[in-house]
């Protein structure tokens, strides 16, 4: 079964000690269905689709058969949720292993809603249909956007139903990550290993993701510069489309750089740094306009947990650490506003593009314009539906930003070029998504194929995109989501 199926398992991360995981008994359910196959995903990994639909082959991505050489494992973490630190670890998730791929990469393999773990505390263990889903579409969305991101293989339904609110059909999700190395991770570790263990884990996390700097003299101090790098980088990506992610505890958040846990997140419609869609963040710590500060706190926790590894002299680890964390700003910032220039087809740099940016930000606020929409519209050099197009502070900006745009040595049509590129023409806004959850729901599924198609291709700008781009109507009120569900 396995061969034909392209199955080809490592377990590097049970190499590492014990207390970083516990082994666990695959939990079966009732009567596995498949719901979603990722094809691309699936060739990329070397598995071969028809193989994986087969009711025997079927069994694996529902938990109820590890395929050979598997190990299945839940992963120890702990994390700050909301500012507070917790023991956690993978209540819901049983990692098959890592595929190494034909062209010898390595990536985890783990079940999402399969089962309870030693790690469940009072949760059952399982997840319901519409969130795996849900995740599926916006984790594709994000790949779709050139953001760094885990990604689906499969959702199927269990068979089983599963009680929250309601009764809901359970399902199980294959998530394929670059690994599951969290900033939690580092902080079980800081916090209940000793430091040899937390040396054998930096070890393994700049094996790899980072094997680059294995020769380093300071090697853990390049360690925190690269996570924060990356960090800086994604969290800039996240806020050029308005990606919300909803929950950034430091046990969701990769030393990978890839977005994970897609539990509350959404898109923002009309620009509002205050925009929060989470039910239960209620001060608004995961705000949009918090991300970039919120990152640079769990960065600061992820510093913490390696000082032992900087310096023998703590206050002087301190100080080390505190010089690159302080980088991280500025790092952000650069990717943030060399991303809003081109947003707005600038290709050099010039000292009022700031104030240029933010002048556009301000009117889109106080006008509720949709902030997608407002750049596409112009990218393609329409008239936009809102109220900001036909203000006359806004028709000043345009007259600055035109001239802006011709001071540049590159032509319009580059410049034409590089907007397109830069502004998606379709993001998974939120009424579009239920639409397709509720439709796959009853057991039609094209909705979200279909959707999940456009959403893959958000740069070409073709006519098939019109249709995703208007707004919820306002009697739907204000969007929330949900995890844990
Ligand atoms: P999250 O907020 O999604 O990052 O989840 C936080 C923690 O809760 C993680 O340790 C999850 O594994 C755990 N968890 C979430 N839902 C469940 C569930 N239904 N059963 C057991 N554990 C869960
Ligand atoms: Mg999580
Ligand atoms: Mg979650």
């Amino acid at each position: 079964m396995t061969k034909e199926t392209g199955w080809n398992l490592d377990n590097s991360y049970t190499r590492l000690p014990k207390k970083f995981f516990s082994t666990i008994n695959p939990n079966p359910v009732r009567s596995p269905n498949l719901v979603v196959l990722n094809e691309p995903v699936a060739r990329s990994l070397g598995l071969k689709a028809e193989e994986l639909q087969k009711e025997e082959n079927l069994a694996v991505l529902a938990g109820n058969e590890t395929p050979e050489g598997s190990i299945p494992i839940a992963q120890a973490y702990a994390g700050h949720q909301f500012g507070y630190f917790n023991m956690l670890g993978d209540g819901r998730a049983l990692m098959v292993g890592e595929q190494i791929t034909p062209q010898n990469e390595r990536y985890d393999i783990q079940l999402k809603g399969s089962g309870r773990t030693p790690y469940s505390r009072g949760g059952d263990g399982r997840a319901a249909l519409g969130p795996m889903l849900r995740e599926y579409i916006i984790s594709e969305a994000m790949h779709g956007l050139g953001i760094p991101t885990t990604r689906s293989l499969a959702v199927v339904t269990t068979g089983e139903s599963i009680v929250r609110e309601t009764e809901l059909p359970g399902a199980v999700m294959t998530r394929v990550a670059s690994s599951h190395l969290r900033v939690g991770t580092f902080e079980f570790a800081a916090k209940w290993g000793t430091g040899e263990e937390l040396k054998e884990l930096a070890d393994y996390a700049i094996e790899r993701h980072y094997p680059e700097i294995i020769k380093d003299q300071g090697r853990y101090l390049s360690l925190l510069k690269k996570v924060i790098e990356r960090q800086a980088y994604l969290i800039a990506k996240w806020q050029l489309v308005g990606f919300i992610h909803g929950v950034m505890n430091t046990d969701n958040m990769t030393v990978s750089g890839e977005t994970i846990d897609y539990g509350p997140c959404a898109f923002m419609d009309s620009y509002d740094p205050e925009t929060v869609f989470s039910s239960i963040d209620r001060e608004g710590r995961y705000a949009y306009g918090n991300q970039p500060r919120i990152a640079g706190w769990n960065l600061a926790r992820f510093a913490e947990t390696l000082l032992p590894l900087l310096h023998e002299n703590q206050e002087k680890a301190v100080e080390i650490a505190q010089e690159v964390l302080y980088g991280f700003s500025e790092l952000y910032n650069a990717n943030y506003f060399r991303g809003m220039r081109a947003k707005l087809g600038l290709f050099n740099e010039e000292k009022e593009d700031q104030s240029l940016v933010e002048e556009l930000l301000e009117m889109m606020k106080n006008h509720k314009a949709d902030y997608t929409n407002t750049f596409r519209a112009l990218t393609l050099d329409m008239r936009d539906c809102s109220s900001l197009f036909g203000a006359e502070e806004f028709t000043q900006w345009k007259e600055k930003w035109q001239e802006r745009r011709r001071r540049q040595q590159e032509s319009k049509e580059s410049s034409d070029e590089l907007m397109r590129n830069s502004n998606p023409g379709i993001i998974p806004r939120n009424h579009r998504v239920e639409e397709a959850l509720k439709a796959a729901e009853n057991g039609d599924l094209s909705v979200m194929e279909r959707l999940v198609d456009v959403l893959s291709n958000p740069y070409v700008h073709s006519p098939e995109q019109e249709e995703y781009t208007t707004l919820p109507p306002d009697s739907e009120g204000p969007y929330r989501t949900f995890c844990g569900t």
